[in-house]
C-alpha cells in the first residue's frame, strides 16, 4: 500500500508523526485539493513539498526550497508518500528517521492543470496551480533525465519550477517569509513549545554522531532567529 514505506521508516511509539491509519479519498480532475510545504531542520535543512493525491501526500524533498524565479529550477527529490494527516504536522521528531524540527511553512490548495494527474506523474511532467499563503500561481514538477549523481537514482530526481505569471518574481521567499503558517513561530519556538526536555536528556545520553546532530540542530535553530 501507498503508506507502507512511510510506516516502515518510523517508530510511532517514539515519533509524534501521524500513523495515517484512516483511509482517505481525494478529489479528482481539475479540482482543488490540499498541499503543504514543511520546512524541516534535520541532518540537512530542506523543504518538504507535498501534494494531496489519491488519499495520500505525494512528497518531494527540496533542499533549497521553492523559488519564485522561473529561471531558478530547484532540485526536488521524490520521497515516500505521507499520510494526509501529516499535512497539519508541526513539531519535534526526537529520534530516528527525520529527527529534527518540522515547521508548517506553507499550506493551501493545489489544482492540477491537467486532466489526468496519474498520467502526468508517470510521465514526469505535472503542471499545477498553487494557492497557499506564500506560494501562488502556476508551477511545474518535471522529472529529470539521466541525473546519475542523485543518491536515490535518476527517477527520483525532479525539478520544481515556477511558471512566469503575476506571482513570479525575484523575492527570495524562504528568506522573506521564514516562519510557520500554523504557529507563526520559528524553529526555536517550535522546539521550546514542543518538548525541549527530550532534547536535553537525549543529547548527553546519545553522544557520538546523534548527540552531535542534536547539538547542531539546537544551535542552528537559535542561529536562525
Ligand atoms: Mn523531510
Amino acid at each position: 500500500m501507498a503508506l507502507d514505506k512511510y510506516r516502515e521508516k518510523r517508530d510511532f511509539a517514539k515519533s509524534p508523526e501521524p500513523v495515517g491509519a484512516t483511509p482517505r479519498t481525494s478529489p479528482t480532475g481539475r479540482t482543488p485539493r490540499f498541499f503543504c510545504v514543511q520546512k524541516h531542520l534535520a541532518s540537512h535543512l530542506h523543504y518538504d513539498f507535498r501534494l494531496e493525491h489519491n488519499g495520500v501526500l505525494w512528497s518531494w524533498a527540496v533542499p533549497k526550497g521553492p523559488s519564485l524565479d522561473p529561471a531558478t529550477k530547484r532540485l526536488a527529490m521524490h520521497v515516500e508518500d505521507h499520510p494526509l494527516e501529516y499535512g497539519e504536522f508541526e513539531g519535534v521528531i526526537p529520534s530516528g528517521y527525520g529527527a529534527g524540527i518540522v515547521m508548517l511553512w506553507d499550506r493551501g490548495t493545489w489544482t492540477p492543470e491537467v486532466d489526468d494527474v496519474d498520467a502526468a506523474l508517470k510521465k514526469g511532467d505535472l503542471k499545477l496551480t498553487l494557492d497557499g499563503y506564500k506560494l501562488k500561481g502556476s508551477w511545474a514538477l518535471v522529472r529529470t533525465k539521466g541525473a546519475r549523481w542523485s543518491p536515490g537514482g535518476a527517477d527520483r530526481s525532479w525539478l520544481l519550477i515556477k511558471h512566469r505569471d503575476q506571482w513570479a518574481g525575484d523575492v527570495d521567499i524562504a528568506t522573506f517569509a521564514p516562519l510557520s503558517v500554523k504557529s507563526e513561530g520559528d524553529f526555536a519556538d517550535i522546539l521550546s513549545r514542543d518538548n525541549p526536555d527530550i532534547w536535553r536528556t537525549e543529547r548527553p545520553a546519545k553522544g557520538g554522531e546523534a548527540g552531535a546532530m542534536y547539538t547542531r540542530i539546537v544551535a542552528q535553530a537559535m542561529d536562525m532567529r
